[in-house]
């Protein structure tokens, strides 16, 4: 049984995991913070036991869930085949992470990185193995998203290019291969260009996040506005995000306004922490939104 260590068990880790085990990985779960992999255990069981009442899981849940095991440092990466690192969109966290990881994992495995904007090349450069990192770029919420972005560094070699695509297709996801490496990838360079414009004209109070979202799903077919993805992301990492394309010279995909700094800093994370946007129940369920008078 193949073997992958997933470093980070915040939103993205604790998904990636748990469809790794759906998969048939053996997954260990590392975070600093221990009560953040209970919590990820929690959720995961929670998710898996969901989709098992659906009919939706091909073994019982609890084999599903043997196959996981949090950890609490890097000491499972010398027995691993794959790395996936998901801790917080840090530039200096993530080179330090992958240096450490370069230093106690078999030089031959690929280290994978979920990063949503820092290029793959500044990670790899803090390795030995440059040509085995690469960008594995995961959309949220893991079990439900079917998208991976595998990114190609500048020294990523073809072969394990495709053992990338070739893992995230035994995941059951599909793959889009980006074949150069430049700040946010695809896919968030083009959401963050409307995210940035939406939360600008929000800011501006010339429309509400509600009408935002409303207006994507019924005139674009998106299946959930950009307000609705960014409460599910948690807006502590939208923040972070915004701030790395700043510093990586993508600004212009960064929203101008500090809307959501500001809600950071009043604690409004998002679903993790029952508001954002919207408001949700503990158990997570959407809530209406109260209508001002102009609206
Ligand atoms: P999160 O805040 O939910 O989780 C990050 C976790 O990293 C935290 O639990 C934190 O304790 C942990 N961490 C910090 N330092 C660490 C270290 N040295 N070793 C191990 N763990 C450490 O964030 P998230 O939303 O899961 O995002 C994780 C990564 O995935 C980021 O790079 C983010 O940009 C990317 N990403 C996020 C989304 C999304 O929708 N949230 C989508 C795609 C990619």
């Amino acid at each position: 049984m193949e073997k992958v260590l997933v470093v980070g068990a915040g939103f993205m880790g604790s998904g990636i995991a748990q469809v790794s085990a759906q998969a048939g990985y053996r997954v260990y779960l590392m975070d600093i913070q221990g009560a953040i992999t209970d919590r990820a255990l929690r959720d995961i069981r929670w998710s898996v036991e969901k989709l098992e009442t659906k009919g939706l899981l091909k073994e019982p849940s609890q084999t599903v869930l043997a196959r996981i095991s949090p950890e609490k440092d890097l000491c499972r990466a010398s027995e691993v085949d794959w790395v996936i690192e998901a801790a917080l969109e840090e530039k200096e966290l993530k080179r330090a992470i992958f240096q450490e990881l370069d230093r106690v994992s078999r030089p031959e495995i690929p280290l994978a990185t979920n990063t949503s904007s820092i290029p793959i090349t500044r990670l790899a450069e803090n390795t030995r193995r440059p040509e085995r990192v690469l960008g594995l770029h995961f959309f949220g919420p893991v079990p439900l998203m079917e998208l991976v972005e595998i990114v190609k560094g500048e020294k990523t070699s073809l072969e394990i290019f495709e053992r990338g695509v070739a893992f995230v297709q035994s995941l059951g996801k599909t793959p889009v291969r980006v074949q150069r490496d430049i700040p946010g990838f695809v896919m968030n360079r083009i959401f963050s260009a409307a995210f940035r414009e939406a939360v600008d004209l929000v800011d501006q109070g010339i429309v509400s996040p509600e009408d935002v979202d409303a207006g994507m799903r019924l005139g674009y077919g998106w299946n959930a506005g950009p307000f609705e993805i960014a409460d599910n992301a948690g807006l502590d990492t939208c923040a972070r995000v915004g701030q790395s394309m700043r510093i990586l010279g993508v600004g212009h995909l960064a929203p101008s306004s500090n809307l959501i700094e500001r809600m950071v800093a009043e604690g409004h994370l998002g679903r993790k922490t029952g508001k954002g946007f919207y408001k949700y129940s503990s158990e997570g369920k959407r809530l209406p939104r109260e209508k001002k008078e102009n609206q």
